[in-house]
């Protein structure tokens, strides 16, 4: 390939890019998207893949962004993308702004390890192309100081090379040899640095005589596709520490939707719709379909009147847990997920935990269990939901706090209040616990979100 072909074909590739690729002879730009392999075995690696992609679609549709997805050796590749989103931008100049529409959608997806932006080049069995082509976006790279930070400055380069297709006739080291040499020839000012070189060429040569060529590896969130560990349901309160335990298990696998108790109209509109709000944003990682909105005022004013106020908070737990259980029993969710932190509060010593887990049959997931409150908070900020969660509407918990909460309740204490909600007189008006348990979950609002 000349140089001036190697320019008009740049050319052609980035404006296609920014609409839509047909031509497949053009070095058309895609995206090689890595995935952790290490576990992946016989059935298991099929469902997991497999699930990668649906969620890769469902990501990019959910940003605008259509695609076409290929599945080969150790990769998905991403190919012929385009927005209807303002696309006059994209069509004048800006394939940058769609590469970082794309870029932030896949960003939210679990399962992938990092991707690449790469060139498609059509190479036969010869590699004078590739070695031309890789030639002009370095000069290109370190012209302009684009694509590789500080490359304008860059002395130093190597060139790697996976070989997934065997029966190119030169193995990975002659590629990048040959390569690199004629890199050497046309831009001498470079030296060959194996071990800290401040450019790497990245070359895959792939069946059909199809070789990608990439200069930068982006890291993305790793974890396992959501809805291969099966589903769960987060207690999300208004809160910082439930968003993020919800993302945390959705990075395991779990696909995640959300239960929040409220106590309208004791405590305000404003903070149901702060965890609708909530509740959007984290769904964008853990694909939640669902928000669960479930009154507990009458729970929390029996409480209230007739329990010891030190365990207002406990007894609380006690109830959204059994709530949740029956929740998760009834849709098919294999576990319940909190965002309690030990010793963060008084509800989340050892003691009050193991009398919150007493109620529930479902096994109830703790992810942030071992962190700090600084981390938990870097981590929500990342996912943005910091700024949400800090709003200042009242918690259901907050709304009933009491002057002192036991910090370390006995199991058999817990149960001698909540006894109490059993009692004969609230039995004959019909009020007692489990009654307002039931008449709770029959009137729940299931929300999609
Ligand atoms: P968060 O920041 O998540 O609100 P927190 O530090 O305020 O947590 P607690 O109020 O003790 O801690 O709540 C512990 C966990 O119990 C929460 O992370 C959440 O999973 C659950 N929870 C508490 N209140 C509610 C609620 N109103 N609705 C749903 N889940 C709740
Ligand atoms: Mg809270």
């Amino acid at each position: 390939m000349t140089k001036k072909k190697a320019q008009v074909n740049t050319a052609k590739a980035q404006k296609n890019a920014s609409v839509a690729q047909k031509d497949t002879t053009m070095p058309d730009i895609v995206v090689l998207i890595r995935y952790a392999e290490l576990f992946l075995k016989g059935k298991n690696r099929d469902f997991f893949i497999d699930t990668l992609v649906k969620n890769i679609k469902a990501g990019l549709l959910g940003c605008d962004i259509s695609a076409d997805l290929k599945k080969e050796q150790g990769r998905i590749i991403l190919q012929n993308f385009a927005t209807q989103k303002d696309i006059k931008a994209q069509e004048n100049k800006d394939l940058e702004a769609l590469k970082n529409l794309l870029a932030g959608a896949l960003s939210k997806i679990f399962g992938i390890s990092s991707y690449s932006f790469a060139y498609k080049l059509a190479i036969g069995e010869c590699l004078q192309g590739v070695s031309e082509f890789a030639v002009f976006r370095l000069k290109e790279m370190l012209a302009s100081g684009r694509d590789v930070e500080q490359s304008k400055m860059a002395s130093t380069f190597k060139v790697t090379t996976t070989r997934a297709d065997k029966k190119f006739p030169h193995n990975s080291d002659v590629i990048s040899g040959s390569v690199g040499a004629y890199i050497l020839k046309e831009l001498p000012h470079l030296k060959v640095n194996l071990s800290s070189p401040e450019l790497v060429v990245h070359l895959e040569i792939r069946e059909r005589g199809l070789a990608y060529v990439y200069f930068k590896k982006i890291e993305a969130g790793g974890g396992l596709p959501i809805g291969t560990s099966g589903k769960a349901l987060s207690l999300l309160s208004g809160g910082i520490d439930s968003p993020v335990a919800s993302y945390k298990m959705a990075k395991r696998g779990l696909q995640v939707d959300f239960i929040h108790f409220h106590s309208y109209p004791h405590t305000s509109k404003q903070a149901k719709d702060k965890v609708i709000d909530l509740a959007n944003i984290v769904k964008g990682y853990t694909g939640g379909r669902y928000l669960y909105m479930v009154n507990i005022l009458d729970i929390q004013k029996a409480i209230d009147a007739h329990c010891n106020n030190a365990y207002a908070v406990v007894l609380a737990r006690r109830v959204m847990m059994q709530i949740a259980n029956a929740v998760a029993d009834k849709f098919g969710y294999l576990a319940l997920i909190t965002g309690e932190s030990l010793g963060q509060v008084a509800s989340q010593t050892v003691e009050s935990i193991a009398a919150t887990n007493e109620v529930a049959k479902t096994p109830v997931l703790r992810p942030l269990i071992a962190l700090d409150k600084l981390e938990i908070i870097n981590i929500a900020k990342r996912i943005n939901t910091y700024a949400t969660s800090i709003l200042p509407y009242e918690d259901t918990c907050t709304a009933f706090v009491p002057r002192s909460p036991i910090t370390k309740p006995k199991l058999e204490k817990v149960l001698k209040e909540e006894s109490k909600l059993n009692c004969t007189n609230l039995k004959s008006t019909g009020q007692d616990i489990q009654a307002l348990i039931k008449k709770a979950l029959e009137n729940i609002e299931a929300i999609k979100i």
